[in-house]
């Protein structure tokens, strides 16, 4: 690819490595015109299914809304962003693998609930009581008493 700095139409890889538990590959590369480097990542364009909407409306998959919903149950949490786009990526390849064209988002937001549920108990305990919208201080007990047993 072409050198970002200086335009120039030759540049060549100086390392390669395999990152986010072998979703992505990380390349340096290096200029032969300025010898500025500079780092590409690379990553498997992924088809996604439409979600169906409880509505019956068809979106395309949006990446961003569920990684903004992710980030703001997990604000302020002790989670790496690493950690995260590892379960990101996990749970696409999982919506992925289920070979569906249309996945509904309430299936989606089971899963993105039981990776809350692995990464961070609060986070998921947010998350829930947005998406459930649990109807009481009851319902939200007992959910919170299910993660402790
Ligand atoms: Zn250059």
């Amino acid at each position: 690819m072409y050198c970002p700095f200086c335009g120039a139409q030759d540049t060549k890889v100086i390392d390669s490595r395999l990152v986010a538990e072998g979703y992505q590959v990380r390349r340096r590369r290096s200029c032969n015109e300025c010898a500025e480097r500079f780092t590409t990542f690379e990553v498997a364009e992924l088809v996604m299914p439409h979600l169906i909407k409880s509505d019956g409306r068809r979106e395309p998959f949006n990446d961003e809304k569920l990684l903004v919903g992710i980030h703001r149950a997990l604000e302020k949490r002790p989670v790496s962003i690493e950690d995260i786009e590892n379960a990101v990526n996990k749970l696409k390849s999982t919506i992925r693998a289920t070979g569906e064209r249309e996945i509904s988002s309430k299936i989606v937001g089971e899963l993105v609930m039981e990776l809350l549920k692995s990464l961070d108990k609060i986070a998921y305990i947010r998350f829930a009581s947005v998406y459930r919208s649990f109807e009481d201080v009851k319902e939200f007990g007992e959910e919170i008493a299910k993660l402790e047993k």
